[in-house]
Order: C-alpha cells, then sequence, then structure tokens
C-alpha cells in the first residue's frame, strides 16, 4: 500500500487538515514553505487522467475549497497549486496529489525549488499549522 493510503487510513501518521468521503489533504512533511499541503482522492489512482470523473471534480472543489483557509491560516495572500503527474515530471508518490504551496512576495519565484525543504520540523510545528488551517476550514462552513 502506497504511503498516501496508509495515511488516509490511519496506519501512517498525517497531519490531516480535511476530509470528506471522496477526498483527504495533509501537510506535507518536507514542506517547501509553511502550510505546504497535498490534497488526495482517497481512491488510489497513479495518475490525473486515469481518474475517474467523480474523483477529478471532487479534488477541485476540495482544493477550491480549501485555498481560502490555507491563505488565511499562513497569512499569505496567494498560493502556488501543482501536479507532479509521472516519474518524468518528478513523481515520486504513486498517488494522485495536488501540491498548495502558500506564497508571499519574500518567496522563491520556483516553487518547485526542492533547496527550500532543508529544513527538518518538529510535531510541534505541524500539529500548530494543521490546527490553523482546519480552524480556517471550520470557520467557512
Ligand atoms: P511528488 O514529488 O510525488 O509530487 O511529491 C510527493 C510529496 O510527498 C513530497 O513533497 C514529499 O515531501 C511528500 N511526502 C513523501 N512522503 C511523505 C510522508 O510520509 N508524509 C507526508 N505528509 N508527506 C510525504
Ligand atoms: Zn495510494
Amino acid at each position: 500500500m502506497c504511503i498516501f493510503c496508509r495515511i488516509i487510513e490511519g496506519s501512517a501518521p498525517g497531519y490531516v487538515v480535511y476530509e470528506d468521503e471522496l477526498t483527504f489533504a495533509f501537510l506535507d512533511i518536507n514542506p517547501i514553505s509553511d502550510g505546504h499541503t497535498l490534497i488526495v482522492t482517497r481512491a488510489h489512482v497513479e495518475r490525473v487522467e486515469d481518474l475517474p470523473a467523480q474523483h477529478s471534480e471532487a479534488l477541485f472543489r476540495t482544493l477550491r475549497r480549501l485555498l481560502g483557509p490555507i491563505q488565511r491560516a499562513m497569512g499569505v495572500p496567494s498560493t502556488s497549486i501543482g501536479v507532479n503527474n509521472g516519474r518524468e515530471a518528478g513523481q515520486l508518490v504513486p498517488h494522485v496529489h495536488v501540491h498548495v504551496i502558500p506564497r508571499s512576495a519574500a518567496g522563491k519565484r520556483v516553487f518547485t525549488d526542492a533547496v527550500a525543504r532543508i529544513k527538518p520540523r518538529s510535531p510541534e510545528y505541524f500539529s500548530e499549522i494543521a490546527a490553523k488551517i482546519r480552524g480556517e476550514v471550520e470557520a467557512t462552513v
């Protein structure tokens, strides 16, 4: 079972920020910026073009729903949104996931810049951010 499926079923730890019937969102363990979130389908599908319509629609709906809360929680005006679709594109986990990366004017230009991911983060760092985002999601229901 892939690591994202294990996070979804609860057998691997994850800092969950949102879940519904078809989708699931949690913090990236190696964030490009604070609040870097991954939105996934509950269904294990490797590539976007293979997602059943219902799942791709749900994924985009969740993306749209979480952007405001993530931006407010992190105090940033903008986000980079991206999918690495296939190994050659840099997809490391073979389970469709949308990266949501909070951006501020002070941030780096290239959002996939792996160099930004250098600092090990504590469990407290992740719990605090996940709680902030969940709070904003709940405030917008
Ligand atoms: P990809 O390169 O496949 O688009 O992105 C995979 C992402 O998953 C990376 O940003 C990486 O930091 C994240 N990731 C890999 N393993 C784990 C994990 O065990 N937990 C969490 N939360 N994120 C992970
Ligand atoms: Zn999976």
